[in-house]
């Protein structure tokens, strides 16, 4: 069983990701489930999900979605708790980008949702990267605040070494990290520092597709058995609900 823990299908600026270049990955490259977000939600928060749940129902269980937040838009904490309400089981994760929301991580506006991530074991996934907005340091904070919620640094702080990331992750029990853009010799380095069990498989896919196969294969070699058991398929089931119906 191999699992990619973050994807995405639809436009947003020049991106475009058809749902049927991210199932045709996933065949070719043995991937059994993926966790995705519709890119339309990233303006849109959480009154796109509705709509991104049709768009990939005639997938069954091989894909699960991302509840994607948008704490700019209004009224938008109050639509998240309805559609936990009424689509609980169908969701993987929250997922925010702090930055196209232009809503620094431990402003006040995502308290709402961390408590929702409470009440319903959900994992919040976090677009990461250095500077004022996505930093793994606030992260971190929010983590150290909220022990009762398992956060994701997405990339573990794209544009950078990941080391500062790394360190982060490492202290913390609830913070964990993804292998999104990360080099396999990174996320070595990554898995030697916070252990095996803090670091999932995500790739973007099927953003940069031409490589998916390849950064697979690398980072596979580069793990032993029971890491790549751990990195592509029990931290996911453990952080993204996947324990039923997998
Ligand atoms: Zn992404």
């Amino acid at each position: 069983m191999m699992i990619d823990t973050h994807t995405h299908f639809g436009r947003h600026g020049e991106w475009d990701c058809p749902l049927s270049a991210l199932i045709g990955l996933m065949d070719a490259h043995h991937i059994d489930k993926a966790v995705t977000g519709w890119l339309g939600s990233n303006e849109l928060g959480a009154s796109g999900f509705e709509d991104a749940l049709k768009m990939i129902r005639d997938y069954g269980n091989r894909l699960r979605l991302m509840l994607w937040i948008n704490p700019a838009v209004p009224g938008d904490a109050d639509r998240t708790e309805r559609m936990l309400h009424r689509y609980g089981d169908r969701i993987a994760c929250m997922k925010v980008h702090p930055q196209t929301a232009q809503v620094p991580l431990g402003d006040a506006s995502y308290e709402p949702y961390l408590q929702l991530c409470g009440a319903y074991g959900l994992t919040l996934a976090v677009h990461t990267e250095p500077g004022r907005f996505s930093s793994v340091e606030r992260l971190a904070a929010m983590a150290v605040r909220h022990p009762e919620v398992n956060f994701i640094a997405v990339h573990m702080e794209l544009r950078s070494d990941h080391s500062h990331a790394m360190s982060f992750i490492a202290e913390q029990p609830n913070l964990f990290g993804d292998t999104t853009f990360v080099p396999a010799s990174d996320v070595r380095i990554a898995i030697d520092r916070c252990g095996a069990e803090k670091i999932v498989f995500g790739s973007d896919a099927p953003i940069m597709s031409e490589r998916y196969g390849a950064t697979i294969e690398k980072l596979q070699s580069m793990l032993s058995p029971q890491e790549r058991q751990q990195v592509f398929q029990s931290n996911a089931i453990r952080l993204f609900q996947l324990g039923s119906n997998v």
